[in-house]
């Protein structure tokens, strides 16, 4: 469903970050981008939905042409991919339960986005998501009164509300400690098989890669050194 066929990206200051990317991933895998910091992992990971314009080459999700798209078209695509950041993105400030809601701002009209407006339905869609992460309880805690694990899952839930096909992870377990990492990870998979939900995520820790994605793709100096099941990852990355 994502295809990169010989995808370059080059940053405006001629840093050429991504080169000759070939890279299949069908609906449903669980894929690790392992790789040194600097590597290019967040930079392919952020081309996929367009936060990064690639300069070369073709990229397609579901047959779709990304670079094709603008304005209202490439916000209906973006709804198709949630984004996991490393710093979790929460609104700190205010509840769990608002966090989620942010989920549906970009399909409101300007007056219910404006007032934060939500009907029934969209509540019961957000308290839903809070569920299946197993963090219900939280649903009126403000978002910073919960650990780095429980933040992480509230992004989760918030992803989730969205009905993503893909959820693009950049480096969401690196400021957890060794065990919450796990349990994040854990959820990950959970999503990925349960819901039928494909995973692509970048990860420093080659450990946890291996443990949990089924195909781990390495990237060096901006071009794909590995790919292939996690089982077989040697020296190459
Ligand atoms: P990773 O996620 O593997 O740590 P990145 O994709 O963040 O790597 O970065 C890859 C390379 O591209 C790095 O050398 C980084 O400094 C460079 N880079 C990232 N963003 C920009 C930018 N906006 N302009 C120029 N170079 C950038
Ligand atoms: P992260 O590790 O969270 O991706 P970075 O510190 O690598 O954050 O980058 C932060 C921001 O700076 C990103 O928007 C990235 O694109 C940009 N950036 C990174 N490296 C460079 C660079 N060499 N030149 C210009 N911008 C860069």
């Amino acid at each position: 469903m994502i295809e990169f066929k010989e995808v370059e990206k080059r940053y405006p200051n001629g840093y050429e970050a991504l080169r000759h990317i070939n890279l299949t991933i069908d609906q449903g895998e669980f894929v690790a981008i392992i790789g040194l910091s600097g590597a290019g992992k967040s930079t392919l990971i952020r081309t996929i939905n367009r936060m990064h314009d690639i300069t070369r080459g073709t990229l397609t999700v579901d047959g779709t042409d990304v670079m094709s798209l603008h304005g209202k078209s490439l916000r209906k695509f973006r709804r198709k991919i949630g984004m996991i950041f490393q710093s979790f993105n929460l609104i700190t400030r205010t509840t769990v339960i608002k966090n989620v809601l942010t989920a549906f701002v970009p399909d409101l009209p300007w007056w219910r986005a404006t007032f934060g407006i939500f009907t029934k339905e969209e509540k019961m869609k957000a308290l839903e998501a809070l569920d299946q992460m197993g963090i219900l309880d939280k649903a009126f805690v403000r978002a910073d009164q919960l650990s780095g694990g429980q933040q992480q899952r509230v992004a989760l839930a918030r992803t989730l509300a969205q009905n993503p096909q893909v959820i693009l992870a950049d480096e969401p377990v690196a400021s957890l400690d060794p065990v919450t990492a796990k349990q994040v990870m854990d959820d990950f998979q959970r999503i990925n098989r349960e819901m039928h939900i494909t995973v692509l995520i970048n990860i420093h820790h080659v450990e946890l890669a291996l443990q949990y994605a089924t195909r781990v793709v390495g990237i060096r100096a901006g071009e794909i050194v590995y790919d292939g099941p996690a089982d077989q990852v040697d020296q190459a990355v």
